[in-house]
């Protein structure tokens, strides 16, 4: 993809939507919408896999495409 956007799985079967993912991204990419994260402003994502790590369920994972 173009200008390194990251791709952004989230795995709904696993998510228990606490939310922590959004609130642990620095660029605010992720929000809950109808209580799952979704990635809104995935342009704005720096790949710092915050987001990845602090999920309990691993329920989310970012890939760079570089
Ligand atoms: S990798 Fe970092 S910037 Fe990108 S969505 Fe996750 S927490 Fe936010
Ligand atoms: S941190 Fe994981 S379990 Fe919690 S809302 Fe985000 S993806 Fe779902």
């Amino acid at each position: 993809m173009e200008n390194g956007m990251k791709q952004i799985t989230i795995h709904r079967d696993w998510c228990k939507q606490c939310g922590i993912c959004a609130s642990f991204c620095p660029k605010k990419v992720l929000e809950l919408v109808k209580g799952y994260p979704e990635a809104v402003r995935p342009e704005d994502c720096i790949g710092c896999m915050l987001c990845e790590m602090r999920c309990p369920d691993f329920a989310i994972s970012v890939k760079t495409e570089d």
